[in-house]
């Protein structure tokens, strides 16, 4: 069978002890703090007030609610593995493939309202000042709590007052025998985006995708629909579930959504699990599945889900969600004191579902980067935002989601009347209901700006007596 790897690092945090400080009092003199300063700048450690050890989405919102909220000489240091300063990830599987020949370049694309924009939250210029900086390609290796220090890669280590750990997650890898073939890649970084699209992009490949849920499914319609034809690029996905997106809709929408896929020209190889991808004698990869098939293809891009981030803090104690992953926060999102967690590493209490969970989406990471980030700023708001999330593939199958809308719960769904009989299902409405009754999730397809109405009725917690109740809880015209 397939074995999943993971990367775990293991590392003390050199805390050294001093009997000299170099300041005019004496050691018995001083305050902790200061006695901390004197060390500081003994052993050339420097300090921030804020520091964020991450450089996605939910880091960026909290610099910037630090930034709104703290008027008192804030410095603020960023940390991330990636090269980038924080960019949104969401056009990685969406607009940025139907972007000009230059998108490699200017990392511009065309929103839903067809408005020009830029991936990156801030330029690049933003970043790098007294109050605001960013070290890049450097892993957080360590964090000790009790020292307030965080420990780098490269040996250096870095005193907070405040500290976020907003690390998101890894994509999981498959221990294939081409695993370090470099045409077997995951899929998360804008590098990912432009090395998958220089691929793309020379034209005649056959690009196989591993996976069936958002990312899998998503990039598999991007890179067909713009590059299919353009650049004759044949694109397989393969996914062990009967339909994509199946941890969400129920079974007759995601083989619908399945089905409107392999219109639109994809090859769909579902209920079929990859055992291996091999390297052929060619110089091509073979990808074998375990009911006998094999075919040949030029790059395979892995997208079967991520591992929550949590190896920042080996000598701290923090508390690691055992069912969901991720650092077990409190409602303030603090893992430990002065240690604030936020986006898709973080496990919550949700407070509409009465249940922990931990959310890999965007406006998660955006509402939970701005809570966090203001607590750090002492305040103390409880993090109660019921976060939505979305997804189009092909020009009928697309979404807006909130709650749990995990397609195991029962669900009522509700369908406005079909004018073409070849698309039964254009404009309605799912309800996800739990064992009592109560609608915990609601998924408007094609139908959008419902967002504000379903969260009301998941606040409602009422059980739902007659399922015919629902018909018209959210409407299906526009609005
Ligand atoms: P991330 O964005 O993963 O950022 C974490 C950062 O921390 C990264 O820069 C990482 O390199 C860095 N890091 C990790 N460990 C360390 C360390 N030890 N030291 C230093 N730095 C570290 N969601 C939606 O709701 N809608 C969408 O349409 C959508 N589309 C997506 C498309 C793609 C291609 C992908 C990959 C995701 C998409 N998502 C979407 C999910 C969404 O992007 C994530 O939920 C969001 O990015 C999470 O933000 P985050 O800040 O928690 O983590
Ligand atoms: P996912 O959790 O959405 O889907 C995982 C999929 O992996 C499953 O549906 C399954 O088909 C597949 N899978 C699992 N084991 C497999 C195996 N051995 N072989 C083949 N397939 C296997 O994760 P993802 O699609 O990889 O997305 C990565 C991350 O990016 C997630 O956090 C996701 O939420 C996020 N994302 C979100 C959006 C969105 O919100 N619209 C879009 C893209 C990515």
């Amino acid at each position: 069978g397939i074995s999943l790897e993971e990367e775990q690092t293991k590392t003390d945090i050199p805390v050294e002890e001093s009997t000299t400080a170099p300041t005019n009092k004496k050691e018995s003199e001083m305050t902790e703090e200061e006695l901390r300063r004197a060390k500081d700048v003994e052993y050339g450690i420097e300090s921030f007030k804020y520091v964020i050890i991450g450089g996605g989405a939910a880091a960026y919102h909290a610099i910037d609610k630090i930034l709104e909220n703290d008027k008192n000489n804030p410095t603020i240091l960023i940390i991330s593995k990636e090269y980038n300063v924080p960019y949104q990830r969401p056009p990685l599987s969406k607009n940025l493939w139907a972007s000009g020949d230059n998108v490699v370049e200017d990392l511009e694309y065309s929103d839903w309202s067809g408005k020009k924009q830029n991936i990156f939250f801030e330029p690049e210029s933003v970043y790098g000042n007294e109050v605001l900086n960013f070290v890049r390609t450097l892993k957080v290796i360590d964090l000790h709590v009790d020292e307030r220090l965080v420990l780098l890669e490269d040996g250096k280590l870095i005193r907070y007052e405040k500290c976020l750990i907003a690390t998101g997650g890894e994509p999981r890898r498959l221990n294939f025998s081409a695993k370090n073939d470099p045409n077997v890649t995951t899929y998360r970084t804008v590098e990912d985006f432009k090395n998958l699209y220089n691929f793309v992009g020379e034209g005649n490949k056959h690009i196989t995708v591993l996976g069936g849920g958002f990312l899998g499914s998503e990039l598999t319609c991007a890179i067909s629909q713009n590059l299919g034809e353009k650049k004759n690029v044949k694109i397989t996905q393969v996914f062990p579930e009967s339909g994509v997106l199946s941890n969400v809709f129920p079974d007759y929408l995601s083989e619908h959504a399945t089905e409107e896929i392999k219109r639109s020209g994809v090859q769909v190889l579902n209920k079929k699990l990859v055992k291996d991808v091999e390297k052929a004698e060619s110089g091509k990869l073979v990808v074998k599945t375990d009911d006998g098939n094999q075919w040949e293809t030029d790059h395979v891009v892995v997208a079967v889900g991520i591992v929550p981030n949590t190896n920042v803090a080996n000598s701290t104690t923090l508390e690691i969600d055992p069912k969901n992953g991720g650092y077990v926060v409190n409602a303030e999102l603090q893992a430990r004191s002065n240690v604030y967690v936020a986006g898709d590493v973080a496990s919550y209490y949700d407070f509409s579902l009465n249940t922990r969970r931990r959310v890999e989406h965007i406006d998660h990471a955006r509402a939970t980067g701005e809570t966090a980030g203001k607590n750090m700023t002492g305040k103390s708001e409880p993090y109660t935002y019921q976060p939505f999330f979305w997804s189009d593939l092909t020009p009928g199958v697309g979404f807006e989601a909130v709650g749990n809308t995990d397609s195991k719960l029962k669900t009522f769904s509700v369908w406005e009347k079909p004018t073409d009989e070849q698309k039964p299902y254009n404009k309605g409405v799912i309800y996800y209901l739990n064992d009592n009754n109560v609608v915990v999730g609601v998924l408007c397809y094609g139908n959008y700006n419902k967002m504000a109405a379903a969260r009301s009725l998941i606040l409602k917690k009422k059980p739902v007596k007659d399922l015919n109740e629902l018909q018209h809880a959210i409407s299906l015209k526009e609005e």
